[in-house]
């Protein structure tokens, strides 16, 4: 098997205190994720609700797991029940649906709005403009299911290490103008999560509270 246990302390070792790893274990085996649970690991990140269901069914209850990919409204029911973080809310649609299937599930679920600063049109997010809207609308302050606990950004897949710490600094900026305006007082509103296998030592540069790192953790994803 794959040296995961090697691989996660390597990149645990180079984490300073505080920020947070979210091992990214989508396309891995269930094996994969016991041997980082064996070292420790409880936290993991999953993108599709099917996988992370099986996941969630086969493997340790004190898991923590995070929805990391795009998540359509229909889903949501699904992962309600059990699911710790939601980290790419990217609309207010999404957000009023979290909260009424957190409700249902008599829980409180923990959610991240996601950027989309990146060049690439792939990649899904709000605008900083569209996030300041909806968090200038108010509504999600009426939202007693969910709880808004930071930003959570995905850099240009490209090597120009410069162009991904403009947009992780822009993250960053971003993440302390809306802290001061809407969360001065909400000491959940903390978490910054930036950074991948590829470009978490940058992630780290520009305030990254929380990476997402995969590949560096579990090799190579077999799709
Ligand atoms: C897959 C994925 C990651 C992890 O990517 P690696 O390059 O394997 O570290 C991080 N964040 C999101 C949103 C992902 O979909």
């Amino acid at each position: 098997m794959y040296d995961v246990k090697g691989h996660l302390h390597e990149v645990l070792d180079s984490l300073p205190q505080g920020v947070r790893l979210v091992a990214i274990s989508k396309y891995h085996p269930n094996e994969y994720i016991e041997a980082a649970y064996a070292e420790g690991q409880r936290v993991f990140g999953e993108s599709h609700e099917q996988e992370l269901r099986q996941k969630h069914e086969s493997l340790p209850k004190d898991i923590e797991w995070h929805f990391i990919g795009h998540l359509q409204t229909n889903k949501v029911k699904y992962i309600a029940p059990y699911v710790t973080m939601i980290q790419a809310v990217d609309s207010i649609r999404l957000l009023r649906e979290i909260n009424k299937q957190a409700e249902r599930s008599g829980r409180v679920i923990k959610v991240l709005l996601e950027l989309h600063i990146a060049e690439e049109s792939t990649k899904y997010g709000l605008t900083l403009d569209a996030c300041r809207e909806l968090l200038e609308a108010g509504e999600w302050r009426q939202m007693q299911y969910v709880r808004i606990c930071g930003l959570m950004m995905m850099a240009s897949f490209v090597d120009d290490p410069d162009q991904i710490r403009r947009e992780m600094q822009t993250a960053r900026d971003f993440y302390d103008e809306v802290k001061a305006k809407y969360f001065d007082e909400d000491d959940a509103f903390c978490e910054r999560s930036w950074g991948m296998s590829e470009d978490y030592p940058i992630a780290l540069d520009t305030g990254s509270t929380m990476v997402r790192i995969g590949t560096a953790i579990f090799g190579p994803r077999v799709y």
